[in-house]
């Protein structure tokens, strides 16, 4: 299948940001600037802010997503909410394995897996982000780093379950930096986690959305998406400003 065909997606991950009242104004902002956009439009924002995002967001073509959720169903693990909460609110997908999160809050392949499973199961898509550190591209070794996310964490899915994951590429040294991976740098690794997927999917990995996130701003944004492996974007810091959103949108 060729990329026309994949379902393309910019996805923003608002981070610890925006209040349930601020999230109200920028979604305001955001309902009538994205509705003709071409692709599939999804806002990652904190757990308060998603009953206010999926109030707001009915009926439109924006869909609500959460940044991460918890490898139980329920339990005594104070401070955290799990998939089946969110799919109950109507989050449609969840962000799971952010460098973030697995720089200071020590995920691993391990509690990935148990998320997925429990995000699947509970009906969301979840948004697998792997990405290197700086020292693991300068060292050469970004391919093996991204291939052993790829591995540990998707290989046990069925193509069923599979089929439902947007995979995002983030290049740790590109996030927040303001320095974004060129489009040669981002077309060569996507096309490495296509091939690596389809060693185990076979022809489903060309359906697969392998989206892009580093430092995306409406500046490269269009020379990056015209690359023929990338499917969209994940937009950390652009993502709060309903315009730079939209013209990212836009450059799809
Ligand atoms: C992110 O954190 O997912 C991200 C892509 O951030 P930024 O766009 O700010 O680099």
């Amino acid at each position: 299948m060729n990329k026309a065909k994949r379902n393309a997606v910019i996805a923003g991950n608002w981070k610890m940001n925006k209040t349930a009242s601020e999230a109200r104004e920028l979604i305001d902002g955001l309902l009538p600037l994205v509705k003709d956009a071409d692709c599939t439009v999804i806002i990652g924002v904190p757990f308060t802010d998603i009953h206010v995002a999926v109030e707001m967001t009915k009926g439109s073509n924006v869909h609500v997503a959460a940044q991460n959720c918890h490898f139980e169903a329920s339990g005594a693990f104070t401070g955290e909410v799990s998939a089946p909460m969110l799919k109950e609110e109507g989050v449609e997908y969840v962000i799971l394995g952010h460098s973030e999160r697995r720089q200071y809050y020590g995920e691993t392949s391990d509690t990935l897996v148990a998320k997925m499973a429990l995000a699947l199961e509970n009906g969301l898509s979840p948004i697998y982000c792997v990405g290197e550190m700086l020292s693991e591209r300068e060292a050469g070794n970004h391919f093996n780093v991204i291939k052993a996310q790829l591995e540990e964490v998707l290989f046990g899915l069925s193509a069923e379950q599979m089929a439902k994951v947007v995979i995002a590429y983030e290049p740790v040294w590109a996030i927040g930096t303001g320095v974004t991976a060129t489009s040669e740098q981002a077309q060569e690794v996507h096309a490495f986690i296509r091939k690596t997927l389809a060693a185990k999917f076979g022809e489903l990995a060309n359906d697969i959305t392998i989206l892009y996130g580093g430092s995306c701003k409406p500046s490269n944004a269009k020379e990056l998406f015209a690359c023929p492996d990338i499917d969209g974007g994940l937009i950390g810091g652009a993502s709060l400003k309903a315009d730079d959103f939209i013209a990212i949108a836009q450059s799809y």
